[in-house]
């Protein structure tokens, strides 16, 4: 008989979709267990329902957010769906007030899945000159009166801080739950959970994997009564992260602090670099004075950085101008910087903001970048030999 447990200081990939549960006694005892939906069953059935690997992997981000409970899912927007759905009851329609500077497939699905399908009365608040009035969401939240109040910490891609303590204050003074997804922050930079927020979600796919090879996501909670129906929903839907991209997971998310101290390092001085030309036009970085939430960003992540992405456009006398300039860049550093969409990888990447997002930003030029945690010197000699080849 092989040894079922060696001495490995990890725990394994348990690849078993279902788990041997011995007598007819013990496969009862499972299943009458099973509707407690507790984060680590003393028996496991099946692995959609949970995964010891999967548990694994939980445990080290709940150390992260130092939160209660985290379930994995396997996207970020699987994440999204299950944190949502546990504020879903019965006939109820909402209202549900989501912040309008977030992720474009979150607004996707708010309205293909969210209003369309499901009929939740959603309702958007919108940044006036590139920052939030707090004075105008307490008035939204009067007449409103909104159930669930969804915000993002920082945005994409104007880099827009939300002042989320006081919003989540604000929001539970009007009985309303809050998620916040922490994606861009990260816990490094600011804990919601630590701050009232009721549930907070990630794109595990960026800064937790932090290689661009997983897609995952995570949802961190501290509330009981929302960790069972979180269990439940994502039993039942099938959203559970595989117990090998978990493993995985698992170990690139050891690395994160390191990674992600980098990466706000490589953005900040990136921003430096980008000062001294004059062929760069508007910088969109919240450490910088001039970004309208810097203060936000100061009050709530307290000197502890301001991420690792930076939005930048060129300088020029008109849209043409500034997209010739734009493309001259992406071309002159394209052997070492790519164009990726997505963020949060190893190796600096780059987004045109005008491909995705179409005309919704002013700046025709604009560029998103993605620091990566490669040694800073080679990433600004790599930035300043492709600005210096602007004409
Ligand atoms: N939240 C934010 C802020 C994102 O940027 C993304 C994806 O880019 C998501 C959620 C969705 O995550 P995923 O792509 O892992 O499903």
């Amino acid at each position: 008989m092989i040894k079922k447990q060696v001495n490995s200081s990890r725990v394994p990939i348990y690849r078993d979709a279902g788990f041997e549960l011995y007598d007819a006694e013990t496969t009862k005892e499972a299943f009458t267990r099973e509707t407690e939906n507790e984060h680590e069953p003393d028996l496991y059935i099946y692995s959609r329902y949970r995964n010891p690997t999967v548990i694994a992997a939980e445990e080290e981000i709940m150390s992260l957010e130092e939160c209660r409970w985290a379930l994995l899912t396997e996207s970020g927007m699987s994440a999204i769906d299950t944190a949502v759905s546990v504020f879903q009851k019965g006939k109820e329609t909402g209202p549900w007030l989501f912040f309008s500077e977030i992720y474009g497939g979150t607004i996707s699905y708010t309205e293909s899945v969210l209003k369309n399908r499901r009929g939740i009365e959603i309702h958007n608040f919108s940044p006036e000159n590139e920052r939030y009035d707090l004075t105008a969401f307490e008035r939204i939240m009067e007449r409103v009166k909104p159930q669930l109040v969804y915000i993002e910490t920082i945005s994409n891609p104007m880099l827009i801080v939300t002042d989320a303590a006081q919003v989540i204050e604000t929001a539970h003074r009007y009985g309303s739950r809050v998620i916040v997804d922490n994606t861009f922050a990260t816990p490094l930079l600011w804990q919601p959970l630590s701050e009232g927020a009721d549930l907070v979600i990630h794109s595990a796919t960026k800064y937790f994997s932090g290689h661009g090879n997983i897609t995952a996501g995570v949802i961190c909670g501290n509330e009981e009564g929302l960790m069972k129906p979180a269990i439940e929903y994502r039993k039942f839907v099938g959203h559970m992260l595989s117990p090998d991209d978990a493993y995985r997971l698992n170990t690139q998310i050891r690395t994160f602090g390191l990674r992600f101290r980098q990466q706000c390092c490589n953005a900040a001085e990136l921003c430096t670099l980008l000062k001294e030309f004059q062929q760069v036009g508007k910088i969109w970085y919240p450490g910088l004075e001039e970004h309208p939430t810097h203060p936000e960003a100061l009050k709530l992540f307290g000197g502890r950085g301001f991420g690792g992405m930076v939005t930048f456009d060129f300088a020029g006398s008109d849209e043409s101008r500034k997209k010739e300039r734009r493309d001259m860049f992406i071309k002159s550093v394209s052997e070492k910087i790519k164009i990726i969409p997505s963020l949060g990888d190893p190796v600096t990447i780059l987004m045109p903001v005008e491909s995705v997002w179409g005309a919704k930003y002013p700046e025709p030029g604009m560029l998103r970048v993605s620091a990566g945690f490669e040694e800073t010197g080679e990433l600004l000699s790599v930035f300043r030999e492709g600005l210096n080849a602007l004409v």
